[in-house]
């Protein structure tokens, strides 16, 4: 795992910021008191990333909530969500009364995609599965997080050979050099649906009908009980594979999808 003082030439942080960030063992922080040092440094130049599609997004946003209800929290509408997301949306607009930023990408671009390789092109190739999630989630992605300092993330290190080795707080190279923060990546799943369920954290309806992680509805299947967890999201690819992109470090294999 990359420490984060290997990664500070490329962060663009202030160096008042930067003070706070050099030798703090975050390892060894819980959850809440990374979002607690979060938000005293970084908010409002700080927005959790929640796909409304796992726990973890909902979870960290009870936790970010608690701590300062004008916490800011965003969801890529990719236009291919199934409907229990959007009507999770609506669940938590009314239970936090809170304010969630809905991006949205570029109309130029999904049309020219779809006109030229058609609405399903996803299952055709790898090329243009990343394409699909490069023009609807990476890109509008990027261009939110321009006007931040940092963001939050539900990566967990046990959901995916992919994020394995992902640090609490690291420097996100591919958005600009802000940080990008981790808090749950040593919990496991049982810690996060524990914690949803203490809390009574409205989660997504479609958990309940076997679908363990909720991604586009095109690219979501049901998972048999007993198999992994992810191998419901683009279930025709190698498990390597199995990103979308938004969290694909510059230095890793599939860099720029
Ligand atoms: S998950 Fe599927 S539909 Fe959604 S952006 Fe990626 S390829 Fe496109």
């Amino acid at each position: 795992m990359k420490r984060l003082g290997t990664q500070i030439s490329k962060i663009r942080l202030k160096n008042s910021h930067l003070d706070k960030l050099i030798d703090r063992d975050f390892e060894s922080m819980t959850a809440v008191d990374i979002l607690t040092w979060s938000v005293d440094n970084f908010h409002p130049r700080l927005s959790l990333s929640c796909s409304f599609g796992n726990p973890e997004g909902l979870v960290l946003l009870d936790m970010l909530h608690s701590i300062e209800p004008s916490s800011r929290v965003y969801v890529l509408d990719t236009g291919r969500l199934p409907q229990a997301t959007y009507d999770l949306i609506d669940r938590v607009r009314d239970k936090y009364q809170k304010k969630v930023e809905i991006i949205f990408p570029s109309n130029c671009s999904v049309q020219e995609m779809v006109q030229k390789h058609g609405p399903n092109l996803f299952y055709e190739s790898l090329e243009k599965r990343q394409l699909c999630c490069r023009v609807r989630k990476v890109a509008p992605n990027k261009e939110y997080l321009r006007g931040l300092d940092a963001y939050v993330t539900g990566l967990r290190r046990s959901q995916n050979v992919t994020r394995s080795e992902t640090p609490k707080v690291e420097v996100d190279g591919e958005k600009g050099g802000i940080l990008k923060i981790n808090p749950l990546a040593d919990w496991t799943s049982d810690d996060v649906w524990a914690y949803a369920r203490v809390h009574k954290v409205p989660t997504n309806r479609l958990h309940g009908e076997s679908y363990p992680s909720v991604g586009c509805d095109p690219c979501t299947r049901v998972v048999p009980e007993g198999e992994d967890p992810r191998s419901g999201r683009w279930w025709w690819e190698n498990p390597e594979t199995r990103e979308c992109g938004l969290h694909v470090g510059e230095e890793s294999e599939g860099s720029g999808i």
